[in-house]
């Protein structure tokens, strides 16, 4: 079973994960820029982290033998700190970057005003660059967060098409269906989605642009949700073919809009700008 983990944040995991990934399948991931939890003060600790998930964190990945590509973004929580929406003057410049596959995670958080600009803004800046949008949905209120998302998108020159609507449910399938986005579901332990819940829409809706994720981070998460999620269709009377189309094929296509996904994993010689990931002496 080949596994891409389109919506996993690897800044958070250890090698433990990376080698675990490894064994299970998963041979290429995207990792959208997030909130790291401590809320950032500047734009410069965002320019930090978003060179960290185009150099450190794809090194580290390729120690694994897993393809590593980023989304760069304003996240919806930070769209609401004044100290942080002056980062998206930077965004064109790493928008340009070829390990970049979209423009990620924008959305609705709370639904507030800031995040209705800085989301219209962020869909302008994946029209004028040629990528698509992976568009988290909100946690709480989700049927009116999506449809309130879908609104903004059909106002966006950027067309339904290369829209990845993230952390649906079975209270927001059927809109972001109906309106011809792409379908991402995170898996978790507790929350969200599970693998019994994910076969059942999967039998209702179909995997036709169905993308499953893992959405690991610093919280309580499982990076082996996808492959959990690939052996419960198995087990459910799905056909390897399908596992493949959700698994592999779905986000192949996805982050392939932009021309930019290369999923031969280099050599990524014994170290990243002086640093490898050994300790002492090598
Ligand atoms: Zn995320």
């Amino acid at each position: 079973m080949r596994i891409f983990d389109p919506h996993i944040h690897m800044t958070s995991r250890t090698t433990d994960d990376y080698e675990a990934m490894y064994a299970a399948g998963v041979r290429a991931v995207v990792e959208p820029s997030f909130w790291l939890g401590q809320p950032r003060t500047s734009p410069e600790s965002f320019l930090d982290y978003f060179d960290s998930l185009l150099g450190w964190e794809p090194f580290r990945a390729a120690q694994y033998g897993i393809a590593h590509h980023c989304t760069i973004a304003l996240n919806p929580k930070e769209a609401n700190d004044p100290r942080c929406v002056p980062v998206l003057e930077a965004l064109p410049r790493y928008l340009v970057k070829d390990g970049v596959v979209a423009v990620g995670e924008i959305g609705y958080d709370s639904m507030t005003p800031a995040e209705d600009t800085a989301l219209a803004a962020q869909l302008q800046l994946a029209a004028d660059h040629d990528l698509p949008a992976l568009v988290h949905t909100p946690h709480r209120d989700k049927l009116a967060g999506l449809l309130r998302t879908l609104d903004v998108v059909r106002e966006s020159a950027l067309p339904v098409e290369h829209v990845l609507l993230d952390h649906l449910n079975e209270t927001t399938v059927r809109e972001a269906k109906d309106a011809g986005c792409w379908l991402g579901f995170s898996v978790y332990p507790d929350t969200k989605m599970d693998e019994d819940r994910m076969v059942a829409i999967l039998k209702a809706y179909g995997p036709e642009k169905v993308l499953v994720n893992s959405a690991a981070d610093w919280g309580r998460s499982d990076p082996l949700k996808t492959r959990g999620v690939g052996d419960a269709m198995l087990a459910a009377g799905f056909d390897e073919d399908d596992v493949d189309r959700v698994l592999w094929r779905n986000p192949v296509a996805f982050f392939g809009i932009g021309g930019r996904l290369d999923l031969d994993v280099a050599d990524p010689g014994a170290t990243h700008e002086g640093n490898s990931i050994l300790r002492g002496g090598e």
